[in-house]
């Protein structure tokens, strides 16, 4: 059996995949019903400190768990608070694995 797996992910994805607008900037995201408000991969990137310091967020082995790392310095912490375009966010990590980034709210 030979099938392009390209051509048939592009159907499926395409039909079935839903999106939300990212809340910081309107980009279209896969939408899981779990993380309604999670963030795009290019505000992902964009996630800071509340001192403006790049902010990179890993999982702490393939079974989970949540970590955050100063980017600069390397310094880790556990701190799920960051910013993105002075939107304050929550990242913690996915159900599935990955970390997920969605505005905080109190
Ligand atoms: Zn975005």
């Amino acid at each position: 059996m030979t099938a392009d797996p390209s051509t048939i992910n592009d159907t499926n994805d395409m039909s079935k995949t839903e999106f939300h607008p990212c809340p910081i900037c309107s980009t279209p995201v896969p939408h899981w019903a779990r993380y309604p408000k999670s963030v795009c991969h290019n505000c992902f990137d964009k996630a800071c400190d509340d001192q403006g310091r790049k902010l990179g967020f890993y999982n702490v082995s393939v079974g989970g768990g949540f970590k955050a790392i100063v980017v600069e310095t390397g310094e880790e912490n556990e701190n799920h608070i960051c910013y993105i375009e002075s939107v304050k966010c929550w990242a913690d990590e996915a159900r599935f694995g990955g970390i997920v980034i969605q505005p905080f709210e109190s």
